[in-house]
């Protein structure tokens, strides 16, 4: 990347792709349609991008059918070998891809670069569980014949993903979808459709046969989604996005049973108890709390701090917070790069203002910055009272409610006492108390004396409202596989 100023953004925006990818080309829409991407630091317009509508959708669907038999008849080998070349390709492209993320996410430039990392790890790690999508075979108990179990690609998938990470969300789907032979249609969110259009191209160069994976940025998400759901070709569906729209598009794939996966939405719990070393608890909130500047769905949305260490460990993370840096996510010292949108920087301020208007106590933070852009000042709150909306919703910006409590059974219920699952965090120096507390959190995972729970080898994924089916992992792979079982006499 050469030298300019973190805002001169034509380096960085030459050579992109910015039409809609279907069957190994870059096309436009077919009414000509085009969208503007906005650059959150400053509201900016970064590029225009062809807008998809359904005869589009159904266009990419016709291209993921063409390449389909070719691409499941590869062998495993292939597969495992095209998806180590995008791992390959994308680190070497790692500082670009970064800075792309960045551009039209806002995030801090370090966030992002962990991002690419992350999701590039996806394509290795599923370059290596290719190979290894065993079936089985058993003897029937009765001893009257052989159940054979073999494992095929669903067929083809349509992928949707949310702004927040728009590089990991769209790996963690297309890494084990090609690793089990599906070919897939991305639908990437609208504010961010231009790291996933790279991704396609990285795909490309490491050897994905066209219309393998498909790329089809649309602002009509509802229609254009509904559209390739609703056509029998299709067969499953892995939606990363709100519980609110998984829950639409559930009913959506309700009528051709088309299988879902779902990662949804989160309002995680982090727990501290008073027998925690308060270093590492802040450390770790720092981490579950400001990672992308707390637009994540494992952010930590709601602190419980045992009452007698409560003020000291909220001391310690306001101090953190205000030391942070806020800026346009491309300057280099920037920590705390704008969020996503106008609405989003709105939401978390209502939340902030409930909250306060309810008794809370700002420690640090509390408002919008006076400068242009999307920002929002990392916040620690205190004394926040039970029933809140801001312990109810997703907050997505770098605020840090804290309540207290005082016994282990009441963490437990108050961490339960949501309709969200995805992740909870426990610090603890007890690690009997830690693993008993662990197993009574109702979440897909839990953080215990660690704020950072991603890792591609691990199955991510939520219970209750957060979500159906796990991703990353070899159960993440299962996820796009069918079992056949045959019954076999010899
Ligand atoms: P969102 O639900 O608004 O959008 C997600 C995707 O769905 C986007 O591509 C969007 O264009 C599309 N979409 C929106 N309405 C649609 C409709 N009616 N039909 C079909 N598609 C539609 O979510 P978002 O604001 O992009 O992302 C933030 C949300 O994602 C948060 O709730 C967050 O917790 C969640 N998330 C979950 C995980 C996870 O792994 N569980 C990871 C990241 C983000």
């Amino acid at each position: 990347m050469p030298a300019h100023s973190p805002h001169a953004t034509a380096p960085l925006t030459s050579g992109l792709l910015t039409d809609l990818y279907v069957g190994g080309k870059e096309v436009p829409a077919s009414d000509g349609g085009r969208f503007d991407v906005l650059d959150p630091a400053t509201g900016d317009v970064v590029a225009s991008v062809a807008d998809g509508t359904v005869e589009d959708a159904l266009t990419a669907v016709d291209a993921a059918e063409q390449a389909a038999a070719a691409w499941a008849a590869t062998s495993p080998r292939q597969r495992s070998e095209v998806l180590r070349r995008a791992f390959e390709l994308m680190t070497a492209q790692a500082d670009d891809l970064a800075r792309l993320i960045t551009l039209e996410n806002g995030k801090a430039l370090p966030d992002a670069r962990g991002e690419v990392a992350y999701a590039a790890e996806f394509f290795r790690w599923y370059a290596e569980e290719a190979v290894r999508a065993s079936g089985s075979l058993l003897t029937a108990p009765s001893g009257a014949h052989k159940i054979l179990v073999l494992q095929q690609p669903v067929g083809i998938c349509v992928l949707v993903t949310p702004w927040n990470f728009p590089a990991a969300m769209a790996t963690r789907k297309i890494g084990p979808a090609l690793a089990a032979g599906c070919t897939v249609v991305l639908k990437p969110a609208s504010d961010t459709p231009l790291t996933a259009l790279a991704m396609a191209r990285i795909l490309a160069d490491a050897g994905v046969p066209d219309g393998v994976v498909n790329v089809l940025p649309a602002r009509r998400s509802g229609a254009v989604v509904s559209a390739m759901l609703h056509d029998p070709r299709v067969r499953k569906l892995s939606f990363t996005g709100s519980t609110e729209v998984g829950r639409v598009l559930l009913k959506e794939a309700a009528d051709h049973v088309v299988n879902c996966s779902m990662e949804l939405g989160g309002n995680a719990p982090f727990l501290v108890f008073a027998d925690a070393d308060l270093d590492a608890a802040v450390d770790g909130a720092m981490v579950a709390k400001m990672r992308n500047a707390g637009e994540a769905c494992t952010a930590a949305n709601r602190f419980y701090v045992e009452a007698s260490v409560a003020e000291e460990f909220a001391g310690r993370l306001a101090e953190r917070m205000a030391a942070m840096r806020v800026g346009p996510g491309l300057e280099p010292d920037t920590e705390v790069g704008p969020l996503v949108n106008e609405d989003s920087v709105a939401k978390v301020d209502e939340l902030v203002r409930g909250a306060l208007g309810a008794g809370a106590r700002t420690l640090v933070g509390g408002r919008r910055p006076d400068r242009t852009g999307y920002y929002y000042e990392p916040t620690v709150l205190l004394d926040v009272r039970p029933g809140s909306p801001i312990l109810e919703e997703e907050i997505f910006g770098p605020v840090a409610p804290i309540v207290t409590f005082t016994e282990e059974d009441e963490a437990i219920r108050l961490a339960n006492t949501t309709e969200y699952g995805l992740v909870a965090y426990v610090y603890t120096g007890d690690l009997a108390r830690g693993l008993r507390v662990s197993e009574g959190l109702e979440s897909g995972m839990v953080g215990l004396n660690r704020g950072l729970v991603s890792d591609p080898a691990a199955p991510f994924g939520g219970v209750k409202e957060s979500g159906i089916g796990r991703e990353g992992g070899h159960d993440g792979m299962l996820d796009y596989l069918e079992s056949k079982y045959v019954a076999v006499q010899w």
